[in-house]
């Protein structure tokens, strides 16, 4: 097709679609197969920049062309509440509602969302602007990033005509491990947790990222509802789950020992919510009383939040065990007696590498502290040396994948240790997935779910076994198709000549990436020649240092490496540069120039040798492979007679040079 009518289609398609999406709530595709009309879109626009356009869907969203986020002054300032972190604590604030309020008062208790504050405003039962709580005077606008969450309603029904409320934007912890999952595959750095996922959508410019983030949102008060009513806190939180809301959970409780049950139980339940939380909120559920309490300059004097501790218990280490990662990162994991903590049973604690093992002198059969915080694994904090019972002895990891048995290696720049299995189980996805890679082999549709469903079918076990699916088998596939396969097979069978640069890439050997591997392969120009290299003609090429060079070495002396080789090679894959090869004669060989040359000068003579992939030095070793004596050499000519390294004269340097 045209490329221009084929953007053209795809920006009516993307924006059908949108408008199901973000105006309808009724997504018609699945978010997987929108990313891929979205990917292919922002691909043609760039290699076509003459056909962008201001009003294509890559640059708008919902119908607003945006750059940054605009200040927003909230009509009604979006309060911070006074921490309590004690029992005692909390008592003194209902001694001070009992002074204050002498005519009896009753609290309402809520679980506080650990999530990003928000002020939604809705006009005629419309959303019209949503603003990050800033300061809580000012904000940001982030109306269209909001448009994206979900559960927040576009629309609702039986609202005043002006609203005001506020929320709790979070990502659900399912979301959440889906995401650092993508992520880890990806090779992106991991998010610390669900607070700052949402913080971070959030804050993209571009909603579509923010979109592909899956927030959600709760309400819990009232900023502003002209004409409406209401006497009580559970009351407004009940007509806000009438126009539409999802609304905070709430307990109404006649004292502050009530509120002490309540926030109990609200912790033992932690886990029962699809949200983090990190803590209960006790407010005053009269809106008169609430009124006339008013608020300090710091928070309202008619509520407090109170906050759980991190909870630690003591528990005993009956293994250690290690994990690896879709990275191939092994992870070393304590396996403990079960311990119910911050309201789920904890088995297992992460030890995260040997270094934090080796700090805390943790062996199995100690006794430990462990707790858990915000985090979703629970830490080990220290060990009770004074229970270590008789002949433990100190743990060290594996120097073996203990799914694959291929050998560990330590990350060039710090503690991570890494299994360098090419057919790894626990790597297969990642390995894949980047084997196929814009960067690696360039297999268009086979991305992170194709690939999973691959593997799931049992259709695929490495980045060779590629090669070898079977058309039908594809087509079998949930949500492919006989159309999507054949593509699929298409693209596939073109990635055979993609060439040794993009295939070195494609392995996944560490420092080993699009510039080294264009590098390795316009010097080596052939995957054979690279591979029977030894250290020295690697390091001999710019840019490889001997790290990345013992890094390919290793990868190619690898078993699995060497029969995904042999598969590729069947298959027919090429293995040939498709950069002009490098004339390397000189690859691997110091000179040393000495004397005066008739031909060249010593800087062009040196240039020639480098050109060749050789070095120009000057001082004579053991390991000078030639000393080029001119008129008038002198003392390197005899250091190299010493040394006993083979001397040139000019004409037979014009020789080796032809
Ligand atoms: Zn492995």
């Amino acid at each position: 097709m045209d490329v221009q009518k084929e953007i053209e289609a795809l920006r009516e398609e993307i924006r059908e679609h949108n408008r199901h999406y973000y105006e309808e709530d009724a997504p018609v595709i699945s978010d997987f197969e929108y990313d891929a009309l979205m990917r292919r879109l922002i691909e043609l626009e760039a290699a076509h920049p003459e056909y962008s356009s201001p009003d294509s869907p890559t640059q708008r969203v919902g119908g607003t062309a945006r750059s940054t986020f605009a200040p927003v002054t909230h009509e009604v300032p979006l309060e911070s509440l006074a921490d309590v972190f004690s029992r005692d604590e909390l008592g003194a604030f209902g001694d001070r509602m009992a002074a204050l309020l002498p005519e009896g008062r009753d609290y309402c208790v809520e679980p506080k969302i650990d999530g990003l504050s928000m002020s939604l405003e809705y006009e005629n039962g419309v959303f019209v602007r949503g603003a990050t709580r800033g300061d809580g005077i000012t904000g940001e606008d982030v109306t269209e990033n909001l448009r994206t969450v979900r559960s927040l309603p576009k629309k609702l029904s039986g609202a005043p005509p002006k609203l005001i409320v506020r929320g709790e934007v979070y990502m659900s912890r399912t979301v959440f491990s889906q995401l650092n999952a993508k992520r880890e595959i990806a090779g992106e750095s991991l998010l610390a947790n669900p607070r700052n996922a949402a913080a971070g959508s959030m804050r993209q410019i571009d909603p579509q990222v923010a979109a592909a983030r899956k927030l959600d949102i709760i309400v819990f008060n009232i900023q502003r509802a002209e004409g409406a009513r209401f006497s009580t806190h559970a009351e407004t939180l009940d007509a806000l789950r009438g126009y539409g809301f999802n609304t905070v959970p709430y307990t109404l409780c006649g004292g502050i020992d009530a509120c002490c049950e309540q926030i109990e139980r609200i912790g033992e339940d932690r886990e029962s919510f699809p949200y983090d939380i990190d803590g209960a909120v006790i407010k005053i559920n009269a809106l008169a009383q609430r009124k006339k309490l008013g608020s300090t300059s710091k928070a309202p004097r008619w509520a407090v939040a109170y906050k759980y501790p991190p909870e630690k218990k003591e528990s005993v280490v009956e293994a250690i065990t290690v994990q690896v990662g879709r990275t191939g990162v092994l992870t070393p994991k304590a396996v403990i007696a079960p311990v119910k903590l911050a309201g789920t049973t904890v088995t297992n604690a992460t030890l995260h590498n040997q270094d934090f093992i080796d700090k805390l002198d943790l062996r199995v059969g100690d006794t430990v502290i462990v707790r858990k915080a915000g985090e979703i694994i629970p830490e080990v904090l220290e060990v009770v040396k004074s229970k270590r019972p008789k002949s433990t002895v100190p743990f060290s990891m594996p120097e073996f994948c203990p799914e694959c048995a291929s050998p560990i290696v330590r990350d060039a720049d710090g503690v991570a240790l890494r299994c360098t299995g090419a057919e790894c189980p626990a790597q297969r996805l990642r390995n894949i997935v980047h084997f196929a890679s814009r960067e690696g082999m360039d297999i268009e549709g086979l991305g992170i779910s194709v690939a999973e469903s691959l593997i799931r079918a049992g259709l695929l076990a490495s980045p060779a076994g590629i090669y070898y699916l079977e058309p039908q088998s594809v087509a079998r596939l949930d949500r492919m198709g006989e159309k999507s396969a054949e593509n699929l097979m298409k693209a596939i069978e073109k990635s055979k000549g993609a060439g040794l640069a993009r295939l070195l890439c494609a392995f996944g050997i560490r420092q080993v990436g699009q510039k080294a591997a264009k590098v390795l392969s316009a010097n080596f120009g052939t995957l054979d020649a690279l591979m029977a290299a030894e250290s020295q003609a690697l390091t001999a090429v710019p840019d490889i240092g001997e790290i990345t060079a013992n890094f390919i070495t290793e990868w190619f002396s690898n078993p699995q490496s060497q029969h995904q080789i042999r598969l590729l090679r069947e298959a027919g894959v090429s293995f040939e540069s498709r950069e002009e090869k490098r004339d390397n004669r000189f690859l691997g060989k110091t000179f040393v120039l000495t004397g005066a040359l008739e031909n060249f000068t010593r800087d062009e003579a040196a240039e020639i040798i480098e050109s060749y992939g050789g070095k120009a030095s000057g001082s004579v070793s053991r390991k000078t492979a030639y000393v080029l004596a001119g008129e008038n050499a002198g003392s390197k000519l005899n250091k190299a007679r010493e040394l006993g390294v083979e001397i040139l004269n000019e004409s037979q340097f014009m020789e080796l040079i032809k």
